[in-house]
């Protein structure tokens, strides 16, 4: 294929790692942000940690910058439970040294646009996109909608914008193009908790730390100066909500209340509270994801989903791993057909991973507190230990494997019928543990002739 000239609208992780992978290829890049350069400002405005795990590990080691990046992250192998009136307890994630890996996304960011500045592509920071031509690949950028802008020719144009994407905004106006959006009830909101003064961590570094509630959870992801970043996961209305925690008096004793344990990591505690935006948390699906050969999205701008499987960038960085495979077997080929194969590979797969986030909510605000389901993850992980050819369990295809998302959701489901199943049998409190118990799950498993060789990795 012919070197192109590219613009790539977005400098997150999806626009600074595909504008490596495009260098790769050779062809000439210039990525274009509306934001400062975040490496010359003290604080990116958004400071979220992210759980990287195997699908984004992949495509950053295949442009050979994984092993700078692991640099930056820590190592979590397991969730930590803080259920109130218990102690703590651990569920681990998956086998002896799998593990997910947390690191922020500023830091994250600063770094890639470093690498992708190195490989030789053109950042022009400050420059917003107010307007695309979709059949000329134009862009149009300015310092305000109103106001003059200046007009720029490419070959191509990659919509790497976001979940609130200007491409894609564009593309929206054509017909036959399907678009939605659905705001979850529950936002987030930010909150600290410092490093000792000797610089350790004042909880398990190696943990996911979860204080699940039920309708709300306190999460929090450790960094590498000794801090954590926590996460409040919460509905905006009604009982225990946003909207009822408005002055100090309401925000401490709801804290005293549910997070007691908290209370002495926390000294910041009430100024993050009120200084922190509550941001929402939104799903956003659409459809065709490119037009002709000229511009194609991706990442959240293709595929918002709620962060509650930690898949968010990881599928994104899929994209981009998976869009590279296509334009290798097709390179004889046109972008039109590259872009066509890219977009029918990605969309039943961001569908999937988009319902499997969505309903995890539940399961780790609630569920990971709850007996049964303890019981239930205990029994599958023996069998899947016994018997690795027959059962992954979901969190670990999704998470450590690279099988497509949508077969992950498809088995998952499956494998959550037998279950349902193996948990009415008598006493199963007590012999969760015997062959008779894996013997009843083989039994299911061919009954609903659950196809164990697509469950190989
Ligand atoms: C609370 C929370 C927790 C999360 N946790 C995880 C996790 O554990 N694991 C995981 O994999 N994912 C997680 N995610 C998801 C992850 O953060 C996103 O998937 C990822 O940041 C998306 O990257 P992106 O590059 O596609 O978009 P963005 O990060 O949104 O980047 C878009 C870029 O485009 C620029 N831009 C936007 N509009 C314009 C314009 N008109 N002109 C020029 N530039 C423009 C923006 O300034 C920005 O730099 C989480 C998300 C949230 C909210």
């Amino acid at each position: 294929m012919q070197t192109k000239n590219i613009a790539i609208v977005g400098s997150g992780l999806a626009g600074s790692l595909l504008a490596i992978y495009l260098r790769k290829r050779n062809h000439q890049v210039t990525v274009f942000d509306r934001r400062p350069d975040i490496r010359q400002i003290q604080f990116s405005g958004r400071s979220i940690n992210l759980a990287m795990s195997v699908r984004g590990w992949k495509a950053l080691d295949r442009v050979g910058i994984g092993q700078e990046i692991r640099k930056l992250a820590i190592p979590m192998d397991k969730r930590t439970m803080h259920v109130n009136g218990q102690s703590e307890y651990h569920q681990y994630y998956g086998k002896e040294g799998e593990a997910i890996y947390s690191i922020s996304r500023g830091v994250l960011n600063r770094k890639m646009i470093t690498l992708a500045e190195e490989s030789g592509v053109i950042f022009r920071f400050n420059e917003k996109v107010w307007d695309v031509s979709l059949p000329e690949a134009k862009i149009y950028t300015g310092e305000t909608e109103k106001g003059e802008w200046k007009e720029y020719q490419y070959d191509m144009i990659f919509g790497c914008d976001g979940a609130f994407s200007r491409v894609r905004h564009k593309m929206q106006r054509r017909s036959g193009f399907d678009y939605s959006q659905d705001f979850l009830d529950a936002g987030y909101k930010e909150l600290g908790i410092p490093a000792n003064a000797d610089g350790t961590h004042k909880l398990d570094k190696n943990s996911l730390h979860i204080w699940p509630r039920g309708k709300f959870m306190l999460i929090a992801l450790p960094n590498l100066d000794g801090s954590f970043t926590c996460t409040l996961f919460m509905p905006h209305k009604g009982e225990n909500s946003f909207e009822l925690l408005t002055n100090d008096a309401e925000i401490i004793e709801f804290w005293k209340r549910y997070f007691p344990d908290t209370i002495d990591f926390m000294p910041t505690l009430l100024k993050d509270f009120k200084n922190n935006p509550t941001s929402a948390l939104v799903t956003m699906k659409c459809y065709p994801w490119t037009y002709w050969d000229k511009v194609a999205l991706v990442g959240d701008s293709a595929h918002a989903i709620v962060p509650f499987y930690g898949q968010g960038i990881n599928a994104g960085f899929e994209d981009i791993s998976v869009l590279d495979d296509i334009i290798e077997a097709y390179k004889g080929g046109s972008w039109q057909e590259v872009f066509e194969k890219y977009q029918e590979a990605r969309k039943p797969n961001a569908d999937a991973i988009a319902e499997l986030s969505y309903r995890n909510f539940m399961e780790m605000s609630s569920k990971t507190a709850n007996s049964e389901f303890i019981l239930r993850k205990k029994i599958e992980k023996r069998f899947s230990e016994k018997h690795p050819d027959k059962w992954i369990p979901l969190y670990t295809r999704v998470t450590f494997t690279n099988r497509p998302y949508a077969e992950a959701l498809d088995i998952g489901e499956q494998q959550a019928k037998v279950m349902d199943e193996v948990m009415q049998l008598e006493n199963i409190e007590s012999i969760w543990d015997t062959d008779e118990v894996a013997q009843e799950i083989i039994n299911r498993l061919d009954i609903y002739k659950i196809n164990t060789k697509s469950i190989t990795q």
